[in-house]
């Protein structure tokens, strides 16, 4: 099997199959995104546990792309600290905007790699990765704001 058709499968079977979906209640931090381009909508829902995020949620509807991209992003940061998921969403960012290559510590996440070739789906598949982030920040500041909708424009 072609490396491409892997990737294609993972992407496919995430979508139809997706991960960790629905809502999380009571939830420490939570956190709406928006990618205007392509009409993709996510609700993420997240617990902490210290400085690790113990878990979370993702809701929404849109293109495969973004929603196979929340589904494998859930997989990957349940139980890591903080700082790691920082750390891999820098990688990932770098996979989608084709400045670094996939690494086998991405594991499954590389099978997103295929989109750097699509640039107007990058938005897609980073979309839950700046909401992710948009949930942090509202657990860390607990709740002390509401938050505004993450748009990727
Ligand atoms: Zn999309």
């Amino acid at each position: 099997m072609e490396l491409t058709d892997l990737y294609r499968e993972v992407i496919l079977d995430h979508n139809r199959h997706p991960r960790n979906f629905g809502h999380l209640d009571p939830a420490d931090g939570h956190a709406d995104g928006h990618n205007p381009l392509c009409g993709d909508r996510l609700s993420i829902t997240l617990r902490n546990a210290g400085d690790r995020l113990e878990e979370l949620r993702f809701k929404g509807n849109g293109c495969a792309i973004s929603m196979a991209s929340a589904s494998l992003m859930t997989e990957a940061v349940k139980g890591l600290r903080h700082d790691e998921v920082e750390t891999l969403f820098q990688q990932v960012h770098g996979l989608l905007t084709g400045t670094a290559v996939p690494t086998a510590d991405l594991g499954k996440l590389a099978a997103l790699s295929g989109v750097r070739e699509f640039p107007v789906r990058v938005k897609c598949a980073s979309l839950c990765w700046h909401t992710l982030q948009a949930a942090l920040a509202d657990a860390a500041s607990g709740h002390a704001a509401p938050v505004e909708p993450v748009s990727t424009e």
